[in-house]
């Protein structure tokens, strides 16, 4: 499914020199080599500020924390995610409301948001918090229009953009992730709060070291999310190979479109009949393809027939966040977003990093077929 050792190998040698840096500075806590990251990360994404924080989760709250999102406002999201896009709504006293997906893309779906923000919880709600799941952005055409503001969950999209502007750059604040199965990966837990406000960027500052600006000195509540010196250390030397990552996935997802369809098992979809139904790049977005995501009828038994075969894959995600046992307080029910529970049911992400190579592609396509015949 993914084979980290294949990206670490190249690399061992300038991660090992970037390591010992931090080392002798013995600055462990932010410091020189996340500052320098903080810097690089921002510039390749076009925006002005990069904040480090301890997680993607941390950086979803540090991003609502800091846009004062908090008790007795509301925010816009998706069911069909990994759970900190809710939790971390949840963390600041906020509401968080579901509106559906688009069952193409896996993203919010424009419509159903805009439904929400019509109902009458609308008056309630002053953010929207779009997932770009797996590398591709999730655009929302009414944008500012409405007075939000806009929180983009980045986590699966580092380099991914629309028409142009990268993920992180395109709300008012963004999160990112850097856990190990994310396209840029730190060696253990790490995340990214970016915006072109000065003022969002001060406040993430200072809500991420305890609420200080000035040394304990606490104007607020904060709370302790800052970034490791040798998680920084990491990112700055993988952040030059990102973009050829980035290349090498959009080439290994076009190699599965083409052993697909010349199988003859690549079906028009939204819905899977037979076959299996591909994933797209919609116009405008520039995907990354964080994961590929096949839909399938027969999604567990496939799942079990490729494991026997010791062929990888992955379920991203099997319940839907309106059904998980923690997310109860929703108030939601089964019923409620057919699409995401349906895409629960369907999806089977395959192998997918930059370094896999087309033969392994070629048998991952070829065990598929064989389960389909
Ligand atoms: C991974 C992920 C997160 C959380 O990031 P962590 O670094 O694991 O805390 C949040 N949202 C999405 C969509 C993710 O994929």
């Amino acid at each position: 499914m993914l084979d980290l050792k294949r990206q670490y190998e190249p690399l061992h040698q300038e991660l090992l020199a970037a390591i010992e840096q931090v080392l002798k500075t013995q600055q462990f806590t932010l410091g020189p080599a996340v500052a320098a990251f903080e810097r690089s990360g921002a510039a390749q994404l076009g925006v002005a500020h990069g904040v480090g924080c301890s997680s993607g989760t941390d950086a979803l709250w540090l991003a609502l924390a800091a846009a004062e999102i908090g008790p007795g406002k509301a925010v816009v999201t998706t069911p069909f995610s990994f759970f900190a896009s809710v939790s971390a709504i949840l963390r600041v006293g906020a509401r968080a409301i579901l509106a559906d997906i688009d069952p193409v893309t896996f993203n919010l779906d424009a419509g159903a948001v805009e439904r929400v923000l019509d109902s009458a919880a609308g008056a309630q709600v002053k953010a929207v918090l779009p997932v770009h799941l797996f590398g591709q952005c999730c655009f929302l055409p009414f944008g500012r229009a409405r007075g939000l503001t806009l929180i983009e969950d980045a986590a699966q999209a580092w380099g991914a953009e629309w028409k142009g502007v990268k993920a992180g750059a395109l709300g008012d604040i963004a999160a990112f992730s850097f856990y190990a199965t994310k396209n840029l990966s730190a060696a253990g837990e790490a995340g990214l709060v970016t915006t072109n406000s000065d003022a969002l960027a001060e406040r993430v500052r200072m809500l991420r070291s305890h609420g200080m600006r000035r040394r304990y000195y606490h104007d607020e509540l904060g709370w302790n999310a800052r970034m490791d010196g040798f998680q920084g250390a990491v990112l700055s030397v993988k952040l030059k190979y990102i973009d050829g990552w980035n290349q090498a996935r959009r080439a290994a997802a076009a190699r599965y479109h083409e052993l697909f369809v010349n199988a003859g098992l690549a079906e028009s979809g939204p819905y899977p009949l037979h076959g299996v139904v591909l994933p797209l790049e919609i116009e405008g977005a520039h995907h990354i393809w964080h994961q590929f995501v096949i839909r399938t009828s027969k999604r567990d038994a496939l799942r079990e027939f490729l494991a026997d075969r010791k062929i990888g894959s992955e379920v991203y995600y099997p319940v839907p966040l309106h059904l998980q046992g923690a997310l109860k307080q929703l108030g939601y029910n089964e019923g409620d977003f057919p699409e995401a529970e349906r895409a629960a049911r369907e999806v089977l992400a395959l192998p997918m990093f930059a370094e896999l190579r087309a033969d392994e592609q070629e048998t991952v396509v070829t065990a598929i077929a064989e389960f389909l015949s």
